[in-house]
């Protein structure tokens, strides 16, 4: 029987793997075939298991992977697959050099999600309303998935191809994100309006501009629930690229990027609120990213 309000009981039984190395992921992988799972943090694989909308036989942890952790700096900046949300939250070259990214994870629901929750299960979960997806497409981040047959590496606005839904085939993992190298003038912002504090976001923005004196010559700006996949707002970049920003222009790109919105109605807002919010919300982002980059107040 489906019991759509089940979020307390595994009822099925599965078996559970801690693999150390990723050739034994993959070894396990190629040994339980399709009914097998990768868990990095569980905090969306156990609720849709719950929910018995998933029921894998054998559960693979990431949890101990070594190739999936860390951090490095290199012509931009590679963090591991199993990074936990707050250790994202809480680092300074992220405070620092991709200020949307960290404003994302620190409004990720609650610490002690945070503290399980990992960058590769948010993005390989593929849900609309990610929250790292849209601060990672305005810094033009790539992802890296490795398999026995060796490593590629996909743009991440090529990695989204529905709700649930991803580039990843089954003998793969998503071992690191890479986001572009920080330029001088840059600023960013992300903005999320969500029912309340901890919950997952109605519309969520980000987005990064470069500044060369009073003119913006670089800007992304992408949305996330919106759309089946986390979006880029390619109109609204274009229009504002090259221009020198005043209330009305930004106003206008805000319109823009709100227009070619494609949400849906669901429990969490409706239609008309959501593209409504995005255009809000995107405002607000340019504006705060604009005068992060050392931009002058917009007139
Ligand atoms: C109470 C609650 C609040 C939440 N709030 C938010 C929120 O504010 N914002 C938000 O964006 N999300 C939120 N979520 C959703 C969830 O916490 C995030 O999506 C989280 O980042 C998932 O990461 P995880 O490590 O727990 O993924 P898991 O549940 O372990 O995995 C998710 C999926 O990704 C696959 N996977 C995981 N890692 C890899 C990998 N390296 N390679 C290949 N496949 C992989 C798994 O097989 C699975 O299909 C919330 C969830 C809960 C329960």
């Amino acid at each position: 029987m489906y019991i759509a309000t089940n979020t307390h009981i595994l009822v099925a039984e599965f078996d559970y793997v801690e693999p150390t190395t990723l050739e034994e992921v993959f070894w396990h992988l190629s040994e339980h075939g399709p009914q097998a799972r990768l868990i990095a943090g569980g905090t969306d694989l156990l609720v849709q298991m719950k929910m018995e909308r998933k029921n894998p036989a054998c559960l693979i942890s990431l949890a101990r992977v070594l190739e999936l952790q860390g951090m490095t700096s290199n012509s931009g900046l590679t963090v591991g697959a199993t990074a936990s949300i707050r250790s994202l939250a809480r680092s300074e070259p992220i405070g620092r050099h991709y200020t949307a990214l960290a404003e994302a994870c620190n409004a990720f629901s609650t610490i002690p999600i945070m503290v399980m929750a990992t960058l590769g299960g948010n993005l390989c979960n593929a849900s609309p309303a990610a929250d790292t997806a849209p601060p990672l497409l305005a810094f033009d981040a790539s992802v890296a998935l490795v398999s026995r047959a060796g490593q590629r590496v996909v743009p991440l606005e090529d990695f989204f191809l529905g709700p649930g839904q991803t580039a990843l085939r089954h003998d793969e993992v998503l071992r690191s994100v890479h986001l572009a190298e920080s330029v001088r003038g840059a600023g960013s912002a992300f903005v999320k309006v969500a029912r309340v504090a901890a919950d997952i976001s109605q519309v969520c923005a980000a987005v990064r501009v470069v500044r060369d004196g009073d003119h913006v010559i670089d800007c992304r700006i992408a949305l996330g629930a919106v759309a089946p996949t986390p979006v880029r707002a390619h109109r609204a970049e274009a229009f504002l690229t090259g221009q020198r920003p005043d209330r009305g222009r930004v106003d206008d790109a805000a319109r823009i990027a709100g227009e070619d919105t494609k949400p849906i109605t669901d429990v969490r807002a409706t239609q008309e609120y959501r593209r409504h919010a995005s255009r809000v919300i995107v405002r607000d982002a340019l504006t705060t990213a604009w005068l992060r980059a050392g931009g002058r107040e917009l007139k």
